[in-house]
């Protein structure tokens, strides 16, 4: 199959060289590249993309998944345009009534949030997060799982894509830094749990609950792997106990396992919740929030409001947990937010629907060839698994699967115009049509055809 995206994808390759001398690797981000090299989008419109080389694809990375409704939705353009002509502006630097709108309607959604703040990314959302638990608890450890990833910070980049090898007893992880130049201390202070697996996370966080003052999670690992139920349960009871914050990244998961995320499908409440992605539809934002003790009178602030910057009210700088940010709730960003969600009100739950009969579709074209693996997620987020021997629960039993096929089935089909980045999670959007889910599960039979005979 390589032989042939080359040859279908020369533009990008052109493109690449070029921007190499432009950029480390030619990318914005790590992720973006791929070998030999990632293909060059020029155009998207609702669930396609169109390349340098005027292949057309249907989309399912979908920008990592923040892209709910689709490339180019009308009703989000107009909204973010109207609001431009409306304010004459696009920012203030001041209060701004969407703010309050978004937000109230954003409570609605997550009712754990009790009050929030915007951030512009889901990084700033989750680091934000770990300075609020901090000052609450007064506990400046953090744990997190195993192959989660919150955003590409140093207190964070343990344990994301570790070798398992390295990484030692599954029951008990060690933490490993996950990029050159990373402070050797966040070794120590951020603790590696095991996903699904809630003995091993009691006996750690008991162990260090002294020093532990937030436990971050996935509630769906990566958007694919879920947590068990009595594992979610067990997690927020024990955090409960140990007088921990229990932080729900939501961030992948937020609109995408249903309007109020997987804290909703869960039933579990945590004490903060981040969110990103999915709420600007593929403008940057990301949102924190959560109980109002932990967001407005933290311990360390002694009664004052935690985000509280009058000097009057505050008696040296250490009663203040500080927060700022030149874009925080951002009019246009949050303009286009309120138009993704009044599509998404209204459309999300065909677009549910169109992930299970794609997932479906899926699972029947690998029985069809006699494949051992899973079309595996919740909501509108999906992995296909391959040759998983029993349930694939967490980053180590992922490890084991069958990676280097997938990998191949991947090229095979961008070949066939069926966009992921190769090894990514699948993405369903509003705008994925039940035309576009059937050419998808054709292009894969054909695929498995060539991959698996028969
Ligand atoms: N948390 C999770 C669960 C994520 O998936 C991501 C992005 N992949 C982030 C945090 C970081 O978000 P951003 O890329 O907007 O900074």
């Amino acid at each position: 199959p390589m032989l042939d995206y080359k040859e279908k994808t020369k533009s990008s390759e052109r493109f690449m060289e070029e921007a190499q001398q432009v950029m480390p690797g030619g990318v914005t981000a790590n992720i973006k590249y791929f070998d030999p090299h990632p293909v060059v989008m020029k155009h998207g419109k609702g669930a396609k993309l169109t390349d340098v080389d005027d292949n057309e694809y249907i989309d399912y990375l979908m920008s990592y998944g923040s892209l709910v409704t689709g490339h180019g939705h009308e009703r989000v353009k107009k909204a973010v345009m109207d609001q431009m002509e409306q304010d004459g502006t696009w920012l203030f630097g001041t209060p701004h009534y969407l703010e309050v709108e978004m937000g109230k309607r954003l409570k609605q959604h997550f009712p754990s949030m009790e009050r929030l703040r915007y951030t512009n990314s889901g990084t700033e959302a989750t680091l934000l997060s770990l300075r609020l638990a901090a000052a609450h608890t007064g506990k400046h450890k953090i744990a997190k799982f195993e192959g989660h990833y919150h955003g590409g910070y140093d207190q964070m980049l343990i344990s994301v894509n570790p070798n398992v090898e390295s990484a030692g007893d599954a029951d008990t992880p060690k933490s490993l830094p996950e990029s050159k130049g990373m402070h050797p201390a966040h070794v120590r202070n951020t603790i590696a749990l095991p996903f699904n697996n809630l003995e091993a996370c009691k006996q750690i966080l008991t162990e260090h609950k002294d020093e532990v003052g937030a436990v971050m999670i996935e509630p769906v690992q990566a958007g694919f792997i879920p947590a068990e139920l009595s594992f979610m349960k067990g997690l927020r009871a024990i955090t409960e106990q140990l007088g921990i914050v229990l932080i729900f990244d939501e961030v992948k998961t937020g609109y995408r396992m249903g309007l109020g995320g997987a804290q909703a499908l869960y039933g579990v409440k945590p004490d903060l919740t981040t969110l990103g992605k999915a709420i600007g539809g593929g403008y940057p934002v990301g949102v924190v929030g959560g109980k109002e003790e932990i967001m407005m009178h933290s311990a360390a602030s002694q009664g004052s409001d935690v985000f509280d910057s009058s000097t009057s009210k505050r008696s040296s700088a250490k009663d203040v947990l500080f927060h700022s940010g030149t874009y925080n709730g951002h009019p246009m960003i949050l303009a286009a937010g309120m138009a993704v969600l009044d599509i998404l009100e209204k459309d999300l739950g065909a677009a549910l629907k169109r992930t299970e009969a794609l997932k479906n579709g899926i699972n029947e074209t690998l029985r069809k060839y006699g494949v051992k693996g899973e079309a595996l997620g919740i909501g509108t987020i999906f992995s296909v698994i391959l040759n998983n021997d029993g349930k694939v629960r967490n980053y180590r039993d992922l490890q084991q699967t069958d990676l280097a096929t997938r990998k191949e089935i991947d090229f095979r089909l961008l070949n066939k115009g069926i966009y992921i980045k190769p090894m990514s999670r699948y993405s369903v959007s509003t705008a994925h049509t039940d035309e576009d889910i059937n050419k998808t599960i054709t292009a894969y039979d054909d695929v498995l055809r060539e991959v698996y005979g028969g």
